[in-house]
């Protein structure tokens, strides 16, 4: 599987094919990317640093941004190309005929550039006219995506956070004659601490919720 997921990396990184990804495509390519960094940075699990600061380190991006940066660039090339080349007879043609199944569409690439475009804060009416001027063009995808990156990173940072100074909960581990766990209130027995835990906390969950 890794041999194929460094193939798929290396296509959508390059750029040179036009599929976008899914959501969970991007979630395992990063998690790819950064076990990579990792090993780069010679960081191993037990350093504990988290992903955040791994791409810091790196001074690199999360995969998102970094297939978002470019298809812009590949975009930014597109509009100077003659309207007779392919790519560019591609990205503007449309079905003529077919139907439209029910529920979510498979998006074309310029429905997905558009997302791209608002998530950098970009007009997607617009861009086209600045991409014909090349420095503009550039400085603003490159701001665009800064911003971009930095605030997934601090929600990383802040939900980590939040789970490590978040207090360990503890349970009151009660046994039968026989030395096995059970559950005081409804007397059901358990092999394991994990399960008596689990058990505990849709307890309380339930009591939260009658409340
Ligand atoms: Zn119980």
């Amino acid at each position: 599987m890794a041999s194929g997921l460094i193939q798929f990396a290396f296509v959508l990184a390059s750029g040179i094919i036009n599929i976008m990804p899914n959501e969970a495509d991007i979630k395992r390519l990063d998690t790819f990317h950064v076990k990579c960094l990792r090993a780069i940075l010679r960081v191993k699990w037990q350093d504990r640093v988290p992903n955040s600061e791994i791409l810091r380190r790196a001074e690199m991006t999360g995969m998102e941004s970094l297939l978002m940066r470019n298809q812009l660039r590949w975009c930014g090339h597109l509009v100077l190309m003659e309207s007779f080349r392919l790519p560019k007879k591609v990205f503007y043609s449309e079905l003529a005929s077919g139907k439209r199944k029910p529920g979510g569409q498979y998006l074309r690439y310029r429905d997905v550039l558009k997302r791209h475009l608002t998530a950098i804060s970009m007009s997607s009416e617009s861009w086209e006219e600045l991409a014909t001027k090349r420095t503009e063009w550039r400085t603003a995808v490159k701001t665009g995506l800064e911003n971009f990156e930095s605030t997934p990173l601090e929600e990383l940072d802040s939900k980590r956070r939040h789970r490590k100074t978040r207090p360990k909960p503890s349970y009151d581990y009660t046994y039968d004659c026989n030395g096995n766990l059970y559950c005081a209130s409804c007397n059901r027995t358990f092999k394991s601490k994990f399960g008596f835990a689990s058990h505990a906390r849709a307890h309380a969950r339930r009591d939260q919720g009658m409340s």
